[in-house]
């Protein structure tokens, strides 16, 4: 599952953990994620001159509203 969500509608990366960060939950909830079961890759971000690469991956229920189970 992936979708592309617009720069600015995820949050800042400086204000995630590090599991946030390499999509290990969700950047906007927290919630743990298993990959491939109930995350939502949002599309990689590549480092830039600021800011290391980071993954950014969101639970089912932020990206869409709902559980989809
Ligand atoms: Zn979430």
């Amino acid at each position: 599952m992936s979708i592309h969500v617009d720069e600015d509608l995820l949050p800042a990366v400086e204000t995630l953990t590090a599991e946030q960060r390499r999509g290990a939950a969700c950047v906007w909830c927290e919630t743990p994620l298993q990959p491939g079961i109930d995350d939502v890759d949002l599309g990689a971000r590549h480092a830039t001159a600021h800011a290391p690469a980071w993954f950014p991956r969101g639970c089912r229920r932020c990206c869409y509203g709902r559980d989809d189970r």
